[in-house]
């Protein structure tokens, strides 16, 4: 019987010759297709030899068509982000304003004067706009983007510091996430760690005890994924300045985030900002632009203009060199912290501006729409929604959901919440007590009718309706 059914399998050239499938022979080539075929043939070969069904011919043609529209298909794949937590790394960190969409759009859509100066067509600076927007908003003398946070600081220590001893507290030797650690990137950019203090306390005293005619750095890194809680102690910057300024030793801090607004206005805790580290003296101050400033993947340095200098000098600054569409899209998002008008145009800080009433009316009109489109009675819970990124560990926002209970479904929480990854476009959801909650203050008001379709498809799925 399987014999027969693994001998009534088509052959990799029947289906390739299959008219179903010439236009695509014609586009992508035979050799191709053959491949492809090949795969979709094996893959009903195996089914049979674990005891399933034989597929049909056209059931194989398919499975090729669909192979195909897999590796064609555009990545990375737009999703919805209903899990409350704004800067979400997997999925892409911070969205941008309509602004910034549309200035890289512009930037790659044709040629610009991204190197020219246009009053004497002669060559110009690719940042001289985007370092006087930085110099406005954070009061540096000098500043410098490049291609994300972790490029900035490599080359930052690699070009004030490399063959010299850098000193950090024991409480700032970090790792950020995704391998990347602090006292690795000292080793790549050529540098000592000379690690000073406790876990948990570090004073002034424990870095003038570790100065040394070798010293090149005080390094200060913001501690922005966990919280060392209890009897702590850190050296605050204008200290380390101070010190700094005695023994002619340049502070530089990684504040990560980039928080260009007091985060505390909203009830979180207080992020550190670039614009206060400068008015503390720091040297040099490095910052994400896709964390808590809300534009694309990109790293910024500002800081005193002769430290700043030295870095544009290195050779590592062209291979960590921005691109043209990050570069305008970073330009317009900063143009809105300089217009005061962050808080309505940035999504980050339209979602974290949102009050707790805002969200709860959104998920009550979402919980009437799937009451009125299904039928399904879902819920409306309080809910608390996250920074993350690695800003603000532990702070949250007060929040609201919609409930869908797990047991509407067949396949329970995991069910539905897979079935709502499998909807175009992918809703991402979290579960909570058995349930999978769903926070509408990581939805862009225009995705309101993409989740209400997913979350009937997933109903649907699960056999709750
Ligand atoms: C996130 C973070 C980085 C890395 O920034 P990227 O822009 O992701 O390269 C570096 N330092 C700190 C403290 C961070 O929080």
């Amino acid at each position: 019987m399987r014999a027969e059914q693994l001998r009534n399998l088509p052959s990799v050239e029947r289906v390739v010759s299959y008219a179903a499938l010439a236009d695509l022979v014609e586009g992508y080539g035979r050799a191709w297709l053959v491949e492809l075929a090949r795969d979709a043939v094996g893959e009903a070969r195996q089914r049979v030899l674990a005891g399933g069904a034989a597929p049909s011919e056209v059931e194989v043609v398919e499975a090729v068509r669909g192979l195909l529209a897999d590796l064609v298909r555009p990545t990375p794949r737009p999703v919805i982000n209903a899990t409350g937590v704004i800067i979400h790394t997997n999925l892409g960190r911070a969205p941008l304003s309509d602004e910034a969409q549309r200035a890289a759009e512009n930037a790659a859509r044709g040629y610009s004067d991204l190197e020219i100066d246009l009053a004497t067509g002669r060559r110009g600076s690719r940042q001289a706009h985007l370092q006087s927007l930085l110099r406005k908003i954070t009061g540096a003398e000098a500043a410098l983007a490049v291609n994300n946070n972790a490029s900035a600081l490599l080359l930052g220590l690699s070009a004030l510091a490399a063959g010299r001893e850098v000193i950090v507290s024991r409480s700032e030797a970090i790792e950020i996430g995704g391998g990347f650690r602090i006292p690795d990137v000292l080793a790549q950019s050529g540098c000592t760690l000379v690690d000073v203090g406790t876990t948990n306390r570090t004073y002034v005293r424990d870095y003038a005890d570790a100065v040394t005619d070798k010293t090149g750095a005080f390094l200060k890194a913001h501690a922005s994924n966990f919280r060392v809680e209890g009897f702590t102690a850190v050296v605050g910057e204008r200290e380390l300045v101070e010190l700094g300024a005695q023994r002619g030793v340049p502070v530089l801090h990684d504040v990560g985030s980039g928080a260009l607004l007091p985060t505390e206005r909203y009830g979180l805790a207080h992020e550190p900002m670039p614009q206060e580290a400068i008015a503390a003296g720091v040297g040099l101050v490095f910052f994400s632009g896709d964390k808590l400033l809300g534009g694309p993947q990109a790293g910024i340095v500002v800081g005193k203009r002769e430290l700043v200098a030295r870095l544009e000098r290195h050779p590592l600054a062209r291979a960590v060199r921005i691109d043209k569409m990050s570069l305008a899209s970073l330009t317009a998002t900063l143009t809105h912290f300089l217009a005061g008008e962050a808080e309505r145009k940035v999504p980050v800080w339209r979602m974290i501006a949102a009050t707790a009433d805002e969200i709860r009316a959104r998920a009550e009109d979402w919980r009437g729409r799937v009451l009125a489109a299904t039928g399904v009675e879902t819920a409306v819970m309080p809910a608390q929604s996250a920074i993350g990124g690695g800003s603000l560990p532990g702070e949250t926002l007060e929040s609201w959901a919609l409930s869908v209970p797990g047991s509407l479904s067949r396949g329970g929480p995991e069910g539905l919440l897979s079935a709502l990854r499998e909807q175009e476009p992918p809703v991402i959801a979290r579960i909570e007590d058995d349930a999978v909650r769903l926070d509408p203050r990581t939805v862009l008001p225009s995705q309101d009718g993409s989740v209400l379709d997913a979350i009937g498809a997933a109903l649907r799925v699960g056999g709750a309706v």
